[in-house]
């Protein structure tokens, strides 16, 4: 091992005797420990708690109870929901509610906001939102014969809220963007653009896909209107675990969503026949909720709360400061460019390497049991989870990686890129 390496591994090392939040990694299901897991944003480790809850769930509640755990199941949409607004959002008890997936609570808050500003005729969006975001919102405008106004966004920097705020006037109902671009974890200034989208009296809706469980999200200081988040990146809840949904309390009652659903209705089993939404967050429930991926939810929620966000958010910065250290003196000189912000406060807790070759280096990293994100056009995401990642992880990981791109091995696999990356 090179002096330089050897350097930097005590580095990791210390900081990893000094991270308060090290016993955490314990408390999740490790079964290789020779995996370094970078892509703990896509798809989050599965917490103990959680593999036992589900067990005993499926046993005692599924297995004995029957139907008659309905009276518990009921409220886990809005129990989940208050974990997240105490514990990772900063939002009020009742302001958020487990609902959906975050395309659906997308479409549904996005509608409810237009027809909350009748008259207006544009949605405000950018170029390097996530492609479902900007599907949901072109096919919206397009059924409203709206204008979806599409602010450019530098892929590496993130959404500038110069340009956003200069694509603002009285004629737009809502500004929709992420609060950590998914590509490079460049945080957007949510603060500013909520507060220049109200000067115009537009409301904004926020995707906090990538912030909730790794960054503070600011949600009520802001005065945020709308957001939407999923589960299964930053909360651990699992595949397909169900998203959450925030109204901000003074709206809810004066909002109505598009899909009439019964979860939604005051007296749901009364069964009358015309809708007539409750007053409170429920309103924006659709249909009967997945009751397992509820509970999976749950525990990821907990966990994240007990850890605390502002502990969460500090060792994301540090993982990744740490990382952008190995990538100045290891990758840097073969080819590699950062495409995050290199400022910790720009940053969400994930970090984006450029490279040509990035699609077959994945490739190779995978191999060498690194699990990544590929993203296009040409870009290496490492996710770090600042709940089970630790530095020497990271060193680990960016060690193979300097291997693979210094000895060319990566060009043994296929340039063709593959369905799911
Ligand atoms: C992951 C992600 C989604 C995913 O939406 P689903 O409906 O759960 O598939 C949406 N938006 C952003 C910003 C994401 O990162």
């Amino acid at each position: 091992m090179s002096r330089v390496t050897d350097h930097l591994l005590v580095r990791a090392r210390g900081l990893d005797a000094a991270d308060p939040l090290a016993a955490f990694r314990e408390r999740f299901v490790i079964t290789d420990p020779d995996v370094v897991y970078l892509d703990g944003n896509s798809l989050g480790r599965l917490p103990k708690a959680t593999r036992d809850r589900l067990r005993e769930v499926v046993d005692r509640e599924w297995g004995a109870e029957l139907i008659r755990g309905w009276d518990r199941w009921m409220s886990l949409a809005r129990e989940v929901g208050d974990v997240l607004a105490g514990g990772v959002l900063e939002a009020l008890p009742g302001e958020v509610v487990l609902s959906d997936s975050t395309s659906v609570n997308l479409y549904k808050l996005a509608a409810a906001a237009c027809d909350a500003r009748p008259g207006r005729r544009v949605i405000v969006t950018d170029d390097d939102n996530f492609p479902t975001d900007q599907y949901i919102l072109q096919g919206l405008a397009a059924a409203r014969g709206m204008e979806l106004r599409v602010v450019r966004s530098d892929l590496d920097a993130g959404v500038s809220a110069r340009e956003v705020i200069a694509a603002l006037d009285s004629d737009v109902a809502l500004v929709s963007l992420s609060h950590v671009a998914y590509r490079s974890g460049a945080v957007a200034d949510l603060p500013g653009i909520t507060a220049a989208a109200h000067a115009v009296g537009a409301l904004a809706l926020w995707d906090l896909c990538h912030s909730a469980g790794s960054v503070p999200v600011p949600l009520r200081s802001a005065g945020v209107d709308l957001a939407v988040g999923c589960t299964y990146k930053h909360l651990n809840g699992g595949p397909g675990a169900p998203a959450f949904l925030y109204v901000r309390a003074e709206l809810q009652s004066t909002l109505r969503q598009p899909i009439w659903g019964w979860f939604g209705q005051r007296g749901q089993f009364d069964m009358a026949g015309g809708y007539d939404p409750v007053e409170s967050v429920e309103r924006f429930l659709v249909g009967t909720p997945p009751v397992l991926g509820g509970y999976a939810a749950l525990e990821g929620a907990r966990i994240t709360a007990e850890a605390g966000i502002d502990a969460i958010a500090a060792k994301g910065r540090a993982l990744g400061a740490y990382a952008i250290e190995l990538f100045d003196a290891w990758l840097a000189p073969h080819g590699f460019a950062l495409a995050s912000p290199r400022d910790d406060a720009r940053r969400g807790a994930h970090v984006t390497l450029h490279h040509p070759q990035a699609w077959q280096i994945s490739q190779a990293l995978r191999a060498a049991n690194v699990i990544p994100d590929f993203r296009t056009p040409d870009r290496l995401r490492l996710g770090f989870a600042p709940l089970y990642t630790s530095f020497a992880e990271v060193c680990l990981g960016f060690e193979r990686l300097r291997e693979i791109v210094e000895s060319g091995s990566y060009k043994a696999f296929p340039a063709e890129r593959s369905r799911v990356t």
